[in-house]
Protein backbone atom coordinates (compact mmCIF):
# COMPACT_ATOMS: atom_id res chain seq x y z
CA UNK A 1 0.00 0.00 0.00
CA UNK A 2 1.67 2.90 -1.11
CA UNK A 3 1.21 6.28 1.29
CA UNK A 4 -0.69 9.08 -0.62
CA UNK A 5 0.10 12.62 -1.17
CA UNK A 6 -1.98 13.85 -3.46
CA UNK A 7 -1.98 17.26 -5.26
CA UNK A 8 -5.09 18.42 -7.18
CA UNK A 9 -5.20 20.86 -9.60
CA UNK A 10 -8.91 22.81 -9.79
CA UNK A 11 -9.01 22.55 -6.27
CA UNK A 12 -11.59 25.22 -6.15
CA UNK A 13 -13.81 23.81 -9.34
CA UNK A 14 -17.55 22.09 -8.50
CA UNK A 15 -15.66 18.35 -8.80
CA UNK A 16 -12.41 19.76 -6.93
CA UNK A 17 -14.38 20.70 -4.22
CA UNK A 18 -16.26 17.70 -3.37
CA UNK A 19 -13.38 15.84 -4.29
CA UNK A 20 -10.94 17.36 -2.17
CA UNK A 21 -13.66 17.37 1.22
CA UNK A 22 -14.05 13.43 0.60
CA UNK A 23 -10.01 12.47 0.10
CA UNK A 24 -8.70 15.08 2.86
CA UNK A 25 -11.17 12.63 5.57
CA UNK A 26 -7.89 9.75 5.07
CA UNK A 27 -5.06 11.22 2.86
CA UNK A 28 -2.26 14.08 2.77
CA UNK A 29 -4.04 16.46 -0.20
CA UNK A 30 -3.08 19.31 -1.25
CA UNK A 31 -4.80 21.61 -3.95
CA UNK A 32 -4.34 24.78 -5.99
CA UNK A 33 -6.50 26.29 -8.32
CA UNK A 34 -6.36 29.85 -10.34
CA UNK A 35 -8.63 31.31 -7.90
CA UNK A 36 -10.00 34.23 -10.11
CA UNK A 37 -11.98 36.44 -7.92
CA UNK A 38 -14.25 37.33 -10.50
CA UNK A 39 -16.08 34.28 -9.80
CA UNK A 40 -18.02 33.69 -7.12
CA UNK A 41 -18.32 30.32 -7.20
CA UNK A 42 -14.64 29.64 -6.57
CA UNK A 43 -14.11 32.09 -3.84
CA UNK A 44 -16.73 30.55 -2.31
CA UNK A 45 -15.59 27.20 -2.21
CA UNK A 46 -11.50 27.84 -1.61
CA UNK A 47 -13.16 29.70 1.28
CA UNK A 48 -15.05 26.72 3.01
CA UNK A 49 -12.39 24.73 2.11
CA UNK A 50 -9.53 27.15 3.54
CA UNK A 51 -6.72 25.42 2.30
CA UNK A 52 -6.30 26.06 -1.55
CA UNK A 53 -3.23 27.40 -3.18
CA UNK A 54 -3.12 29.95 -6.27
CA UNK A 55 -1.69 28.59 -9.23
CA UNK A 56 -2.12 29.25 -13.04
CA UNK A 57 -1.33 26.12 -14.99
CA UNK A 58 -0.77 27.72 -18.38
CA UNK A 59 2.69 29.00 -16.83
CA UNK A 60 5.27 26.25 -15.69
CA UNK A 61 5.55 26.59 -11.90
CA UNK A 62 7.76 24.49 -10.07
CA UNK A 63 6.34 22.66 -6.66
CA UNK A 64 8.98 23.42 -4.43
CA UNK A 65 10.12 21.47 -2.06
CA UNK A 66 6.25 19.92 -1.77
CA UNK A 67 6.35 16.00 -3.02
CA UNK A 68 3.63 14.28 -4.19
CA UNK A 69 3.15 11.01 -5.88
CA UNK A 70 -0.39 11.28 -7.24
CA UNK A 71 -1.59 14.37 -9.62
CA UNK A 72 -5.37 14.96 -9.90
CA UNK A 73 -6.03 17.26 -13.17
CA UNK A 74 -9.14 18.23 -12.83
CA UNK A 75 -8.52 22.22 -13.46
CA UNK A 76 -10.21 23.16 -16.83
CA UNK A 77 -11.80 25.87 -19.15
CA UNK A 78 -15.28 24.13 -19.60
CA UNK A 79 -18.68 24.31 -21.27
CA UNK A 80 -19.20 23.86 -24.81
CA UNK A 81 -20.57 27.66 -26.16
CA UNK A 82 -17.36 29.78 -24.90
CA UNK A 83 -15.03 27.46 -26.36
CA UNK A 84 -16.60 27.82 -29.65
CA UNK A 85 -16.15 31.98 -28.98
CA UNK A 86 -12.85 31.80 -27.62
CA UNK A 87 -10.87 28.64 -28.19
CA UNK A 88 -7.27 30.03 -28.06
CA UNK A 89 -8.24 30.03 -24.20
CA UNK A 90 -9.46 26.17 -23.72
CA UNK A 91 -6.44 25.22 -26.06
CA UNK A 92 -4.11 27.32 -23.45
CA UNK A 93 -6.06 25.82 -20.52
CA UNK A 94 -6.62 22.24 -21.58
CA UNK A 95 -4.01 21.42 -24.12
CA UNK A 96 -0.80 23.28 -22.87
CA UNK A 97 -1.89 23.54 -19.37
CA UNK A 98 -2.45 19.50 -19.16
CA UNK A 99 0.62 19.05 -20.76
CA UNK A 100 2.36 21.93 -18.47
CA UNK A 101 0.89 19.31 -15.64
CA UNK A 102 2.83 16.42 -16.93
CA UNK A 103 6.08 18.02 -17.30
CA UNK A 104 5.47 19.02 -13.88
CA UNK A 105 4.68 15.25 -12.86
CA UNK A 106 7.69 13.99 -15.14
CA UNK A 107 10.89 16.28 -13.23
CA UNK A 108 9.00 15.94 -9.83
CA UNK A 109 8.77 11.95 -10.47
CA UNK A 110 4.91 11.96 -9.89
CA UNK A 111 4.27 8.27 -10.37
CA UNK A 112 0.75 8.33 -10.89
CA UNK A 113 -1.81 10.97 -12.77
CA UNK A 114 -5.10 11.17 -12.56
CA UNK A 115 -7.07 13.59 -15.26
CA UNK A 116 -10.53 14.77 -16.25
CA UNK A 117 -11.44 14.22 -19.75
CA UNK A 118 -15.09 14.53 -20.71
CA UNK A 119 -17.87 12.48 -22.44
CA UNK A 120 -17.78 15.55 -25.14
CA UNK A 121 -14.88 13.99 -26.72
CA UNK A 122 -17.38 11.05 -28.18
CA UNK A 123 -18.64 11.81 -31.94
CA UNK A 124 -22.61 11.46 -31.13
CA UNK A 125 -24.28 8.13 -31.42
CA UNK A 126 -27.59 7.00 -30.29
CA UNK A 127 -26.36 4.37 -27.63
CA UNK A 128 -24.79 3.87 -24.79
CA UNK A 129 -20.88 4.40 -25.48
CA UNK A 130 -18.06 2.74 -24.41
CA UNK A 131 -14.50 3.82 -23.64
CA UNK A 132 -13.77 1.99 -26.93
CA UNK A 133 -16.24 4.02 -28.87
CA UNK A 134 -15.31 6.02 -31.52
CA UNK A 135 -13.71 9.71 -30.21
CA UNK A 136 -12.06 10.85 -34.06
CA UNK A 137 -15.30 13.99 -34.61
CA UNK A 138 -15.62 15.54 -30.83
CA UNK A 139 -18.85 17.98 -31.74
CA UNK A 140 -17.24 21.29 -30.09
CA UNK A 141 -13.86 22.91 -29.21
CA UNK A 142 -14.09 21.62 -25.64
CA UNK A 143 -14.55 18.34 -26.56
CA UNK A 144 -11.69 18.51 -29.25
CA UNK A 145 -9.10 20.27 -26.73
CA UNK A 146 -10.04 17.21 -23.95
CA UNK A 147 -9.35 14.59 -26.35
CA UNK A 148 -5.86 16.72 -27.59
CA UNK A 149 -5.11 16.18 -23.67
CA UNK A 150 -5.77 12.55 -23.81
CA UNK A 151 -3.64 11.94 -26.53
CA UNK A 152 -0.60 13.54 -25.06
CA UNK A 153 -1.27 11.82 -22.00
CA UNK A 154 -0.71 8.60 -23.46
CA UNK A 155 2.30 10.02 -25.43
CA UNK A 156 3.86 10.52 -21.91
CA UNK A 157 2.44 7.55 -20.52
CA UNK A 158 4.64 5.53 -22.88
CA UNK A 159 7.40 7.69 -23.30
CA UNK A 160 8.36 8.22 -19.31
CA UNK A 161 6.30 5.44 -17.76
CA UNK A 162 4.20 7.42 -15.61
CA UNK A 163 0.74 5.80 -15.02
CA UNK A 164 -2.67 7.61 -15.87
CA UNK A 165 -6.15 7.57 -15.29
CA UNK A 166 -8.61 9.45 -17.59
CA UNK A 167 -12.28 10.34 -16.20
CA UNK A 168 -14.81 10.82 -19.09
CA UNK A 169 -17.38 12.74 -16.99
CA UNK A 170 -21.04 13.03 -17.96
CA UNK A 171 -23.26 15.97 -17.07
CA UNK A 172 -22.46 15.97 -13.19
CA UNK A 173 -24.79 17.98 -10.79
CA UNK A 174 -25.17 18.42 -7.12
CA UNK A 175 -24.32 21.06 -4.56
CA UNK A 176 -22.16 23.50 -5.38
CA UNK A 177 -22.62 22.98 -8.90
CA UNK A 178 -21.26 25.38 -11.82
CA UNK A 179 -23.11 28.38 -12.05
CA UNK A 180 -22.85 28.34 -16.09
CA UNK A 181 -24.19 24.55 -16.15
CA UNK A 182 -27.42 23.50 -16.43
CA UNK A 183 -28.49 22.25 -13.38
CA UNK A 184 -27.65 25.88 -11.79
CA UNK A 185 -29.39 28.13 -14.71
CA UNK A 186 -32.53 25.92 -14.49
CA UNK A 187 -33.06 26.49 -10.68
CA UNK A 188 -32.31 30.33 -10.83
CA UNK A 189 -35.06 30.58 -13.17
CA UNK A 190 -37.49 28.42 -11.56
CA UNK A 191 -36.89 30.01 -8.37
CA UNK A 192 -37.28 33.53 -10.04
CA UNK A 193 -40.72 31.95 -12.01
CA UNK A 194 -38.93 32.73 -15.08
CA UNK A 195 -38.64 30.67 -18.49
CA UNK A 196 -36.52 27.70 -18.90
CA UNK A 197 -34.91 27.17 -22.28
CA UNK A 198 -34.64 23.86 -22.88
CA UNK A 199 -32.97 23.11 -26.50
CA UNK A 200 -34.91 20.54 -28.48
CA UNK A 201 -37.00 19.43 -25.29
CA UNK A 202 -38.71 16.95 -26.62
CA UNK A 203 -34.98 14.58 -27.65
CA UNK A 204 -32.71 16.15 -25.41
CA UNK A 205 -31.01 13.71 -23.27
CA UNK A 206 -28.56 13.67 -20.69
CA UNK A 207 -26.93 11.27 -18.31
CA UNK A 208 -27.01 12.99 -15.57
CA UNK A 209 -24.39 11.88 -12.66
CA UNK A 210 -24.71 12.91 -9.09
CA UNK A 211 -21.34 14.15 -7.49
CA UNK A 212 -20.99 12.18 -5.17
CA UNK A 213 -20.73 9.25 -7.57
CA UNK A 214 -18.15 10.92 -9.52
CA UNK A 215 -16.16 11.56 -6.38
CA UNK A 216 -16.70 7.57 -5.16
CA UNK A 217 -15.54 6.40 -8.92
CA UNK A 218 -12.42 8.25 -8.50
CA UNK A 219 -11.97 7.22 -5.20
CA UNK A 220 -12.31 3.74 -6.40
CA UNK A 221 -9.60 4.08 -8.70
CA UNK A 222 -7.02 5.84 -7.03
CA UNK A 223 -6.75 2.50 -4.34
CA UNK A 224 -6.47 0.24 -7.48
CA UNK A 225 -3.79 2.67 -8.65
CA UNK A 226 -1.02 0.30 -7.45
CA UNK A 227 -2.30 -2.40 -9.43
CA UNK A 228 -1.40 -0.97 -12.91
CA UNK A 229 2.13 -1.15 -14.93
CA UNK A 230 4.45 1.23 -15.70
CA UNK A 231 3.58 3.29 -18.73
CA UNK A 232 -0.21 2.50 -18.59
CA UNK A 233 -3.10 5.01 -19.48
CA UNK A 234 -6.75 4.05 -19.20
CA UNK A 235 -9.72 5.92 -19.31
CA UNK A 236 -12.55 4.95 -18.00
CA UNK A 237 -16.19 6.20 -17.92
CA UNK A 238 -17.93 7.96 -14.94
CA UNK A 239 -21.60 8.32 -15.94
CA UNK A 240 -25.16 6.88 -14.43
CA UNK A 241 -25.75 4.99 -17.07
CA UNK A 242 -29.45 5.95 -17.47
CA UNK A 243 -29.60 8.97 -19.64
CA UNK A 244 -32.95 11.35 -18.50
CA UNK A 245 -35.40 13.74 -20.95
CA UNK A 246 -33.37 17.35 -19.81
CA UNK A 247 -36.84 18.85 -19.89
CA UNK A 248 -37.60 15.98 -17.06
CA UNK A 249 -35.00 16.89 -14.69
CA UNK A 250 -35.75 20.69 -14.95
CA UNK A 251 -39.67 19.21 -14.39
CA UNK A 252 -38.18 17.26 -11.28
CA UNK A 253 -36.80 20.56 -9.95
CA UNK A 254 -39.68 22.55 -10.16
CA UNK A 255 -41.49 19.65 -8.07
CA UNK A 256 -38.66 19.97 -5.48
CA UNK A 257 -38.84 23.61 -5.51
CA UNK A 258 -42.53 23.78 -4.74
CA UNK A 259 -42.90 25.64 -7.90
CA UNK A 260 -44.30 25.41 -11.64
CA UNK A 261 -41.75 25.18 -14.52
CA UNK A 262 -42.25 27.23 -17.25
CA UNK A 263 -40.59 25.60 -20.37
CA UNK A 264 -39.33 27.35 -23.37
CA UNK A 265 -38.18 25.69 -26.28
CA UNK A 266 -35.02 26.60 -27.51
CA UNK A 267 -33.11 25.07 -30.82
CA UNK A 268 -29.97 23.22 -30.18
CA UNK A 269 -26.73 24.86 -30.84
CA UNK A 270 -24.38 22.77 -33.51
CA UNK A 271 -21.79 22.04 -31.25
CA UNK A 272 -23.84 20.53 -28.40
CA UNK A 273 -25.01 16.60 -28.46
CA UNK A 274 -28.92 15.74 -28.33
CA UNK A 275 -28.12 12.92 -26.19
CA UNK A 276 -25.14 10.90 -23.88
CA UNK A 277 -25.22 7.67 -22.56
CA UNK A 278 -22.26 6.72 -20.47
CA UNK A 279 -21.70 2.17 -20.80
CA UNK A 280 -20.38 2.28 -17.14
CA UNK A 281 -19.24 -1.51 -17.06
CA UNK A 282 -15.06 -0.81 -17.68
CA UNK A 283 -15.36 0.98 -14.07
CA UNK A 284 -17.05 -1.94 -12.43
CA UNK A 285 -14.87 -4.07 -14.15
CA UNK A 286 -12.53 -2.38 -12.28
CA UNK A 287 -13.35 -0.89 -9.01
CA UNK A 288 -16.39 -3.09 -8.71
CA UNK A 289 -18.22 0.24 -8.43
CA UNK A 290 -21.34 1.91 -10.63
CA UNK A 291 -22.73 4.94 -9.72
CA UNK A 292 -25.63 4.35 -7.72
CA UNK A 293 -27.18 7.77 -6.53
CA UNK A 294 -30.91 8.14 -8.26
CA UNK A 295 -32.07 11.55 -9.49
CA UNK A 296 -34.62 11.40 -6.93
CA UNK A 297 -31.81 11.74 -4.28
CA UNK A 298 -29.66 13.75 -6.12
CA UNK A 299 -31.95 16.46 -7.20
CA UNK A 300 -33.14 16.17 -3.26
CA UNK A 301 -29.00 17.22 -2.50
CA UNK A 302 -29.09 20.01 -5.12
CA UNK A 303 -32.20 21.62 -4.33
CA UNK A 304 -31.57 21.16 -0.45
CA UNK A 305 -27.86 23.39 -0.56
CA UNK A 306 -29.72 25.64 -2.93
CA UNK A 307 -32.27 26.77 -0.82
CA UNK A 308 -29.38 27.59 1.69
CA UNK A 309 -27.04 29.38 -0.97
CA UNK A 310 -29.71 31.64 -2.08
CA UNK A 311 -30.15 32.64 1.90
P1 LIG B 1 -14.95 23.93 -12.68
O1 LIG B 1 -14.88 25.02 -13.68
O2 LIG B 1 -15.86 24.11 -11.52
O3 LIG B 1 -13.50 23.60 -12.15
C1 LIG B 1 -12.34 23.85 -12.88
C2 LIG B 1 -11.41 24.65 -12.01
O4 LIG B 1 -10.22 24.91 -12.77
C3 LIG B 1 -11.97 26.01 -11.60
O5 LIG B 1 -11.98 26.13 -10.19
C4 LIG B 1 -11.02 27.01 -12.23
O6 LIG B 1 -10.76 28.15 -11.39
C5 LIG B 1 -9.75 26.18 -12.41
N1 LIG B 1 -8.90 26.72 -13.45
C6 LIG B 1 -9.27 27.21 -14.66
N2 LIG B 1 -8.21 27.66 -15.31
C7 LIG B 1 -7.13 27.42 -14.51
C8 LIG B 1 -5.75 27.69 -14.63
N3 LIG B 1 -5.24 28.30 -15.72
N4 LIG B 1 -4.91 27.33 -13.62
C9 LIG B 1 -5.42 26.74 -12.50
N5 LIG B 1 -6.73 26.48 -12.32
C10 LIG B 1 -7.58 26.83 -13.32
O7 LIG B 1 -15.32 22.60 -13.46
P2 LIG B 1 -15.82 21.18 -12.92
O8 LIG B 1 -17.22 21.03 -13.32
O9 LIG B 1 -15.42 20.99 -11.51
O10 LIG B 1 -14.94 20.22 -13.84
C11 LIG B 1 -13.72 19.65 -13.38
C12 LIG B 1 -13.09 18.91 -14.55
O11 LIG B 1 -14.00 17.91 -15.03
C13 LIG B 1 -12.79 19.80 -15.74
O12 LIG B 1 -11.57 19.37 -16.32
C14 LIG B 1 -13.95 19.55 -16.69
O13 LIG B 1 -13.56 19.77 -18.03
C15 LIG B 1 -14.25 18.10 -16.42
N6 LIG B 1 -15.64 17.73 -16.71
C16 LIG B 1 -16.67 18.22 -15.95
C17 LIG B 1 -17.98 17.85 -16.25
C18 LIG B 1 -19.15 18.36 -15.46
O14 LIG B 1 -20.29 17.99 -15.79
N7 LIG B 1 -18.95 19.17 -14.42
C19 LIG B 1 -18.24 16.98 -17.32
C20 LIG B 1 -17.16 16.50 -18.07
C21 LIG B 1 -15.87 16.87 -17.74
Amino acid sequence: MIKKRILITGGAGFIGFHLQNELAKTVAVTSMDLLDPTNEFVVLRSRILGTVQSGDIRKPFLLGDQRFNVLIHLAALTGISPSALNPQAYLDVNVNGTFNMLEEARKNNIKYIIYASSSSVYTPSEGPVAETSCTNHPLSFYGTTKKMAELIVENYCRQHGMIAIGLRFFTVYGSWTRPDMAAFKFLHAIQKETDVTIYNPHELKRDFTHVSDIVAGISRLISILPEFEPGTHEVFNIGFGQPLFVKDFAEALAVKMGKKLKLKEGIIPVNEVISTHADTNKLFQYTGYKPSVSVQQGIEELVDWYKQYIK
